[in-house]
């Protein structure tokens, strides 16, 4: 069974992300970059799922500039076989990349394709139910278990107030949650290795997709400053400012 899993290059989740001075969008300028959480999840997924046995393959597919071979190299560090580059311009939408990402589903026919439930960056949670649409192809969002029964995944999701388990025709799609494991470091000899992993580069051309945009960014700005807090000495002033400065009750 081929396992395809997508991976994204967004900005560090340790970064502090600034806004440009013109608002025009978010400063890249010297930031560090990295695989998106959700995407590092999914990479472990799919290697546990070669690690049983139940996985031939695992290939690494990301949407981008050259520089997002870089993750392509994480995930293959990270124990994914070989890795695929789609050459675009960097930010291109969740459109866009679920329709690139079709075209390497037709390229490659992977029995299951795991995403990140979400980017970082753009918080779009998009790109993996629009795949879903686009490859007519069954998907469990949100997963916290997947477990493969012949021709069949079952995945749990996290729902609100609980979990539900779906069960999917294979070939399928998952995109992950934070609890469906804890993705390994890569190690250094696993580092080298991945240096020599295969890594084709594909134009939008080659799989047949016209790059085209429908949204713009209108807009990028910080949140609003919070003020900071003050220390009380005790429960009377505490309920005296309740009362009187913030006049929360009565
Ligand atoms: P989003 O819809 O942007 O929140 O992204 C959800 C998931 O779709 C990510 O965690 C990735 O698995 C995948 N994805 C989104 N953008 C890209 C990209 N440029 N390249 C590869 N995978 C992507």
């Amino acid at each position: 069974m081929k396992v395809l899993v997508a991976v994204k290059r967004v900005v560090d989740h340790n970064v502090k992300v600034r806004a440009k001075a013109d608002g025009s969008d978010v400063d890249l300028n010297n930031v560090k970059m990295a695989i998106n959480p959700f995407c590092e999840i999914a990479v472990e997924e799919a290697v546990r799922l070669r690690e049983a046995g139940v996985a031939t393959e695992v290939i690494a597919v990301s949407v981008g500039e050259k520089t997002c071979q870089e993750q392509i190299r994480t995930a293959l560090a990270l124990g994914a076989d070989r890795g695929i580059q789609v050459e675009t311009e960097t930010g291109v939408e969740p459109l866009v990349v679920a329709k690139l990402l079709k075209g390497v589903v037709d390229k490659e026919q992977p029995q299951l394709v795991i995403l990140g439930k979400q980017s970082i960056d753009g918080d779009n949670s998009q790109t993996g139910p629009m795949l879903g649409a686009l490859a007519n192809m069954a998907q469990g969002t949100f997963a916290s278990e997947v477990v493969v029964d012949g021709d069949k995944v079952n995945v749990t999701r996290e729902v609100d107030g609980g979990l539900q388990i779906v069960s999917l025709n294979l070939p399928a799609i998952v995109t992950s949650d934070l609890r469906l494991n804890e993705p390994r470091y890569a190690s250094l000899p696993n580092i080298m290795k991945a240096k020599k992993k295969q890594l084709d580069v594909y134009s939008p051309a080659d799989l047949g997709v016209e790059v085209t945009s429908h949204l713009t960014q209108v807009k990028a700005e910080p949140p609003a400053e919070r003020q900071a807090g003050i220390i009380v000495a005790d429960v009377d002033e505490l309920v005296d400012k309740l009362k009187n400065e913030a006049k929360v009750i009565s």
